[in-house]
Parts: structure tokens; C-alpha cells; sequence
């Protein structure tokens, strides 16, 4: 494992070098305008712990006047009274500018999140793309029913947009994120307030500005950076938005469930995981590995899906758990814009300390590192791809969620007996199983309480595909039409004949 040098930003490509000198402003109803208090926030390059850029400071004055103007837009249906050829056009739109953009884009994504650029160029921006065009395609589709009932009566169905919604979207993928929260919302004709992560509110704002040279109509769209103790909560509790739709962590989702309570607004979650990654010995071990050490290390581990338990049929654990060991040894650490890099830093000095705590507490309670299990350098937020072998179910790091690069391995005798130890956890948002066996492969499958169970594969994800989770892992599902059904209300309408 090598930790390559740190960025130097006079290095910087013109576009970021240009984008990053202005402080952003926040994006209320069709302008560019400062916070009302006129503060700003840092916001960090994860590479270095330097200061990336300034940000305007959203808070409830901000959140106010964003959700008046998303209110006014959805009144005066500028928007859901567009003909929905008109508003899958402008969808499209979009998605073209963005993938017009998408180098600007995915260097963005890269120094706000910390993540390799040649992720954010092959997946974060092209499947932001995928997902708003596959939405836009729903704008023209969302039909009702007619339906037979006793009497002389024609009754049938409308699905009419929910009306106002507020989205609060984490900094993982923070584009992406961005993108399966519009698609939907746009395509069934709500306006919207989107509140970024504060560690990563850049590629919103510049969604932001493409949006508005596309021409959406002023208030369609209003995005507001700012913390989420203030900008977030005063999104939540806001008696007149009509929903919100959350990704984040699971202790946030129940701050943001207590805070819809006020008007009953719908509410949508996206919350943490625990996924059980389970490799029976029949499974194409090579493949198994390589799935296993991509299930954990994709975007440094930052993902609500990661394969963070790994349970490994006992004839086939040693291959596997150093095949992954060595697989994170051969990682470069490295800043984002390193072609060479694989593994880039964590988000921020907290994510630091968070993952690193988890790996001293399980080494506290008693487990082992095969591999990893340090910060690696003194400047920035890198850890080291770890392998952890000799959990016991007990402990925390197998009961909560680490979100870094830290996988813990567990052998398994008993077939029949692994379901209780996968299924032993309060999340329920992914799994995966490698087995050769189809009928054993099926039968996991439906076994397993989980959202999204990937056989022989993991994180492959599709707009047309549902995502969200059972249990403690959410309420709602992103992408596909399921998505879209979150966005609006049915009415029935009865006429007497
Ligand atoms: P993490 O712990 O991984 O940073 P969070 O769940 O805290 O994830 O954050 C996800 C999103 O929720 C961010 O946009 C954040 O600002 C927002 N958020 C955090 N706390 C609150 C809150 N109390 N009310 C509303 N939004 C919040």
C-alpha cells in the first residue's frame, strides 16, 4: 500500500480553480443570493483538511424563503401544469447538460468528497444522467385507473403531485443523491427545497446552475447548503412542505420523523445498513473475493449498502478473507485526482475518527486485523482498507455502522444456520450470497431481510430497479416507478352518471 502526495491547488484544473475562488451562494427561486444572516461555511478538501471553498450558510430565514418560492411555483402550476411531454423534456435537458458537463462534474465530486476521479467520471455523473433521463421518461406515464364500482357511477383515479417537498440528501454520492431525489420529484411535477450535505454541497450548486440555464421555471428547484441541525431541521418541520424525503443515518431519520410529525408531511427514508455479504463454499471463490473486497472498499466504504459482514463458509475462509487482505494491501491511498489512486480519503475529520474508533473498539473487544486498521499519514482523512477476522456477533462493530473501508469476517459450518446471523441486525438495506447453486442462491434470496439482495454480484444498481430498506433501514423505495409513487397523491374522483 503506498500513500501517493497530496494535490496542489494551484494545480488544479481552470474550471476548479476558477469555480472554487467565489464563495457559492445558496439557490432560491431561480437566483443566486447570499444567506440572509450573510454567513458563510468552509467547506474542507477531504485530501488535505484545507479549506476548499466558502459556502453560503443556509438557515431557517433561507429555508423559509426557498420553500415560499417552491410554494408559489407549485400554485401556479409553472410547473405540474406544463404539458408532461414539456416537463420530460426539460428533465432531459438536464440530464444532457450534465453529461455535457460531466468533467467539471466529477472533479468536483472528486475534491468535495475525496473520491478517485475515475469513479466519479464512470459512475457518480453518468448514473446521475441514467437516473434523471429514466425519470423524465415517467413524466408522460404517470396514469390512473378507472374503476368499476356498485351504482351508476364512472369512478376513476388521478395521481396528482404531493405538492411541496424537501430533500435531504447525505455526501456519499453527493451528485447522485441529488439526482435519485430530483428524477422523481420533478417528473410526477412537485417543486423543490434540496438541502446538501455541509461537507459536500459543490456539484448541487452547480446542478443548480445548469438547471437554471435549461430554463426550469423560478421555485421549480431551490437548493439550500447549510447545516443539518439548522438548515435540515427547519426543512423537516416545515408546516408547508408536504413531504420529505431524507438519505442519511438511521438516528438522523428518527430526528426527521419527529420533526414531520408537526402537519403529518409524507415522509421518505434512505437510512443506514449492516449488509450481510455470505459466500457459501460452492461459489466461484476468485470471483467471490474480488466481489467481497468491492462490496466494502467501493467509495472508501462510504456506502449504506456495503458489505460490511462478510460471512464465509469455514472450507473456503482463509482463501478468501487473505485474497481480500491481499486485494487491500495492493490499494493505492491517495488524493482523488490521482489517476493511480484507489482508495481515496474519507469525507471528513469526523468520518476520521469514526471509522478508526471502530476499528480500536473491536480490537478493544477482542477482534484481529488481517490487514489495514491505521490512518495512513498525518495530513488529510485516510485510512487504510482494513480486514477484520474474529468478530463476535456481539460487538459493535458488528452491530453498527462503520461507513469507512472496514470489513468483518465471520466463518460459518452450518448452511441452514447462517439466515439467523445475517438476518441478526436492525438494518435491512442490502445483502449478497455467492453460491454456484441457483436453487440455494434463490431460497437465500428470499430468506434474507433485505431491500436488495445481489447474487454472484454487488452494488449493481438501475434506475428502473426499486433500492431502500426493510427494517430500521428505511421507508420507501428510491428509482423505478416505486419511486415515483412516493412523489404523488391518488385521488379518487366519483361521477354520478
Ligand atoms: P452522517 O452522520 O453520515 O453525516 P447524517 O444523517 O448526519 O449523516 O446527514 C445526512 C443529511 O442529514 C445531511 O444533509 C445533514 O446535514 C442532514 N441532517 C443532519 N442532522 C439533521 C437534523 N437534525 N435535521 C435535518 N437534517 C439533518
Amino acid at each position: 500500500m503506498a500513500l501517493l502526495a497530496p494535490p496542489i491547488p494551484s494545480q488544479l484544473p481552470e474550471f476548479a480553480q476558477h469555480y472554487l475562488s467565489r464563495t457559492k451562494q445558496l439557490y432560491i427561486d431561480g437566483k443566486f443570493v447570499d444567506a440572509q444572516s450573510g454567513k458563510t461555511f468552509p467547506v474542507f478538501n477531504p485530501a488535505t483538511g484545507e479549506i476548499l471553498a466558502e459556502v453560503a450558510e443556509g438557515d431557517v430565514a433561507d429555508i423559509n424563503l426557498a420553500v415560499a418560492a417552491a410554494r408559489r411555483a407549485f400554485e401556479s402550476k409553472a410547473w405540474s401544469g406544463l404539458p408532461p411531454s414539456q416537463r420530460a423534456r426539460l428533465i432531459d435537458k438536464l440530464a444532457d447538460k450534465l453529461e455535457e458537463r460531466l468533467e467539471d462534474f466529477a472533479l468536483l465530486e472528486s475534491l468535495d468528497n475525496g473520491k478517485p476521479l475515475a469513479v466519479a467520471r464512470v459512475a457518480d455523473v453518468p448514473m446521475s444522467v441514467d437516473n434523471l433521463r429514466y425519470m423524465a421518461g415517467w413524466a408522460t406515464k404517470i396514469l390512473g385507473d378507472s374503476i368499476p364500482i356498485a351504482g351508476d357511477f364512472h369512478a376513476y383515479t388521478r395521481r396528482e403531485p404531493i405538492g411541496v417537498v424537501g430533500q435531504i440528501i447525505p455526501w456519499n454520492f453527493p451528485l447522485l443523491m441529488a439526482a435519485w431525489k430530483l428524477g422523481p420529484a420533478l417528473a410526477a411535477g412537485c417543486t423543490i427545497v434540496l438541502k446538501p450535505a455541509e461537507q459536500t454541497p459543490l456539484s448541487a450548486l452547480l446542478l443548480a446552475e445548469i438547471a437554471a440555464e435549461v430554463g426550469f421555471p423560478p421555485g421549480v428547484l431551490n437548493v439550500v447548503p447549510g447545516y443539518g441541525e439548522t438548515a435540515g431541521a427547519a426543512l423537516a418541520e416545515h408546516p408547508d412542505v408536504d413531504k420529505v424525503a431524507f438519505t442519511g443515518s438511521t438516528e438522523v431519520g428518527k430526528i426527521i420523523v419527529r420533526a414531520a410529525a408537526g402537519n403529518l408531511k409524507k415522509v421518505t427514508l434512505e437510512l443506514g445498513g449492516k449488509s450481510p455479504n455470505i459466500i457459501f463454499a460452492d461459489a466461484d471463490v476468485a470471483q467471490a473475493t474480488q466481489g467481497a473486497a468491492f462490496g466494502i472498499f467501493f467509495n472508501m466504504g462510504q456506502c449504506c449498502t456495503a458489505g460490511s459482514r462478510l460471512f464465509v463458509e469455514r472450507s473456503v475462509f482463509d482463501e478468501v478473507t487473505h485474497g481480500i487482505a491481499a486485494a487491500a494491501k495492493a490499494m493505492n491511498v491517495g488524493h482523488g485526482l490521482d489517476a493511480r489512486t484507489d482508495i481515496g480519503p474519507l469525507v471528513s475529520d469526523e468520518q476520521l475518527a469514526r471509522v478508526t474508533g471502530y476499528i480500536e473498539s473491536g480490537i478493544a473487544e477482542g477482534a484481529r486485523t488481517l490487514s489495514g486498521g491505521a490512518r495512513v499519514g498525518d495530513r488529510g482523512y485516510f485510512v487504510e482498507p482494513t480486514v477484520i477476522v474474529d468478530a463476535k456477533p456481539h460487538m459493535k462493530i458488528m452491530r453498527e455502522e462503520i461507513f469507512g473501508p472496514v470489513v468483518a469476517a465471520t466463518p460459518f459450518d452450518d448452511p441452514n444456520e447462517i439466515l439467523g446471523a445475517a438476518n441478526d441486525t436492525v438494518y435491512g438495506l442490502a445483502a449478497g450470497v455467492w453460491t454456484k447453486d441457483v436453487s440455494k442462491a434463490h431460497k437465500v434470496a428470499a430468506a434474507l431481510r433485505a431491500g436488495t439482495v445481489w447474487v454472484n454480484c454487488y452494488n449493481v444498481f438501475d434506475p428502473a430497479l426499486p433500492f431502500g430498506g426493510f427494517k430500521q433501514s428505511g421507508w420507501g423505495r428510491e428509482m423505478s416507478h416505486n419511486a415515483l409513487e412516493c412523489y404523488t397523491e391518488t385521488k379518487s374522483v366519483v361521477v354520478k352518471l
